[in-house]
């Protein structure tokens, strides 16, 4: 119960009126100014709790509801190899994959092209999924390139320069940079000089010509996502650092959209000649 300080003083005073005895005077004055203190918390603090609800909730869950679904998830599809350590994730040998239940469309290595035909080698791991579904980063890192500029490539693309962390055999953490490509994007959630954590959502699931003003050379939903060990050169097998990395599904080459995508990739980068095909 909250005690006015006024009326504790007036209270005081009357008190002390009565009293004559000098130290129990003193006492009482003391015991007087410890109620008044009482009294003064107990409506401060429920006034700082009333005005301040935000904070409260952000220290109680430091992980949205999404990202505790998104780890609870990996969790589950990987027998618990995942651990989450500072609120991210980590594998205990390797990197989460950058979409939740992706399946692989269209693995690293040669292929047809799926708008040629012809042989061309795939720098890339296709991960096929819903029309704006969630991307994540895979490790920390920081966003180089944010690319919005339309083009026959790679459509909206951002590059994460990773520093990735994985436990090695003898147990320790090691530390280790690498750059990770995130392509045909829908909408970009990043920054040039952005620092990312692992498991951030970083944007959404794009490449569809018909929906997306930006597709690059996509011909249908999927994210074209490369692992390169600089920031302009070609992809490397992503076998070696994302886990578990799914089988690519028999691809039924639907090449229906090919006609309006046989223009020939418009930089002399070879990387650039994206895309591909899921659905
Ligand atoms: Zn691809």
């Amino acid at each position: 119960m909250a005690i006015d300080p006024a009326t504790a003083k007036a209270i005081a005073k009357a008190a002390a009126s009565v009293v004559t005895d000098k130290e129990t005077r003193s006492k009482l004055l003391y015991i007087i100014l410890i109620a008044i203190a009482c009294g003064v918390a107990v409506i401060l603090i429920p006034l700082y709790l009333l005005t301040h609800p935000l904070e409260m909730l952000k220290a109680a869950f430091a992980d949205t509801p999404d990202d505790a679904a998104f780890i609870e998830q990996y969790k589950q599809e990987n027998d618990d190899k995942v651990l989450v350590i500072g609120g991210n994730l980590t594998f205990e040998d390797a990197y989460p994959l950058p979409v939740v239940g992706g399946s692989v469309t269209s693995g690293y290595g040669e292929r047809a092209d799926p708008i040629t035909g012809e042989a061309a080698f795939h720098y890339g791991t296709d991960f096929g999924g819903v029309w704006q579904s969630n991307i994540y980063s895979v490790a920390d890192g920081e966003v180089v390139k944010v690319n919005t500029a339309k083009n026959d490539g790679y459509g909206n693309y951002i590059i994460i320069k990773h520093t990735g962390q994985r436990t090695n055999d003898a147990g320790g953490i090691e530390t280790e940079v690498f750059y990770g490509l995130y392509a045909h994007m829908n909408d970009i959630y990043m920054f040039e000089g952005q620092s990312v954590k692992q498991g951030a959502l970083i944007g959404l699931m794009g490449g569809d010509p018909d929906r997306d003003g930006n597709p690059g050379r996509s011909t249908g939903t999927h994210l074209h996502f490369e692992i390169r060990t600089s920031q302009d050169g070609t992809g490397v097998d992503p076998a070696g650092y994302i886990f578990p990395i799914p089988e690519p599904e028999p691809t039924e080459t639907t090449e229906t959209a090919a006609s309006t995508e046989t223009s020939a990739p418009e930089t002399a980068n070879s990387n650039e000649s994206e895309e591909t095909t899921n659905e």
